[in-house]
């Protein structure tokens, strides 16, 4: 069976994508708008800015891949998609914190679980950091939004072995446990999400909102940062006061706080910041922090129970 690849065929339409990894010279771009990350925040904020006219350019650390390169294997996937191989880790090497490197950042490599941030989060979120414009009411029309966008429904197969023993312990405890929505169109059940979706039923930023921007103009840098090239980029907004130039971490390390992406490093000075413990339970944002520590338990627990069926089918379901 043939899987429709809309990556190889934009660029076949003639996307304006540049490997800077394999630049020649420095590059000088022209933008209204510059964003820092291509993952949930970044591709999101490249749609809709696109969509409304703006010349954007969408700057992204790791590389541009397909449902072609995404092969279910962790030895190809990790060095290729996740920061640090997937092997960044919290300071006291106790917790393994993933985070995706590539177009689409987390949302290539995520498990699909679609919820709205909690409002007990949000007001926590108002409560201790003042954030007045996340309160449940605001945010409700932007949730609505996302959810259309990226097909976010509710999964009716069945749980795999995981994810029953959850609720299967849940219930035990006298909880309600319910399935997790997620944002997949046709998907296989294949339980490979973390390796990048093969059959591109996972609706994450690479194959929704970055097709969208590109079909509309927008650019795409890849592989840009110290890691790959030697050459620096400047931007220049002929109407605005915006321009930069990437050429050294701490320049980039700035930039992307003024503009976009990149959570899971923000989380790294959050955690600085505040108590951790208290983090983890008010669960803040989408972070899998807590969620890929509690799976990893029972996946060590039920592994020779169950052997075969645990990396079956949907790894977050319950
Ligand atoms: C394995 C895994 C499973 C997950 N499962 C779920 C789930 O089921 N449900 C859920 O809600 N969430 C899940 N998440 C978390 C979710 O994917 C993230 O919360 C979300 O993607 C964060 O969005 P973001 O835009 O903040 O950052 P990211 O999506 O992390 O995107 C940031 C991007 O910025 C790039 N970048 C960083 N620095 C620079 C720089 N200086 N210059 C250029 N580019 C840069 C990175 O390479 C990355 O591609 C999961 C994450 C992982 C890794």
């Amino acid at each position: 069976m043939t899987i429709a690849d809309p990556i190889e065929a934009g660029l076949r339409g003639g996307w304006n994508v540049i490997d800077a990894s394999r630049a020649e010279r420095d590059l000088a771009l022209d933008a209204d708008v510059v964003i820092a990350g291509s993952g949930a925040g970044g591709g999101t904020a490249a749609e809709i800015l696109a969509r409304a006219g703006l010349r954007v350019v969408l700057l992204e650390e790791g590389p541009l891949r397909s449902s072609r390169d995404f092969r279910m294997q962790e030895r190809e996937a990790y060095p290729d998609l996740y920061q640090e191989s997937a092997s960044r880790k919290t300071a006291d090497k106790a917790i393994n914190i993933l985070q995706g490197r590539c177009v689409g950042g987390g949302t290539t490599v995520n498990w699909t679980s679609s919820f709205r941030t909690p409002p007990a989060t949000l007001s926590f979120w108002e409560r201790e950091y003042g954030l007045r414009e996340f309160s449940t009411e605001a945010m409700t029309p932007w949730f609505e939004r996302m959810e259309a966008r990226l097909s976010i429904a509710p999964w009716t197969v069945a749980p795999n072995a995981n994810n029953a023993v959850l609720a299967r312990g849940a219930s035990n405890l006298g909880m309600v446990t319910t399935a997790i929505r997620r944002n997949v169109k046709g998907c296989w059940n294949l339980g490979y999400c973390g390796m990048g979706c093969p059959t591109n039923a996972k609706q994450s930023m690479l194959v929704t909102t970055i097709p969208s921007a590109l079909d509309r103009g927008a650019m795409l840098v890849t592989r840009e940062g110290h890691v790959y090239t030697r050459h620096s980029i400047s931007f220049h907004a002929p109407d605005s006061e915006l321009h930069g130039v990437l050429s050294r971490q701490r320049e980039i390390e700035d930039l992307e706080r003024q503009v976009a992406a990149g959570q899971l490093r923000e989380l790294v000075l959050w955690i600085h910041q505040v108590d951790f413990v208290g983090l983890r339970a008010t669960h803040v944002g989408g972070l899998c922090v807590g969620v890929c520590h509690e799976w990893d338990v029972v996946r060590r627990a039920e592994n020779d129970a169950h052997a075969g069926e645990i990396d079956a089918g949907v790894p977050v379901l319950i």
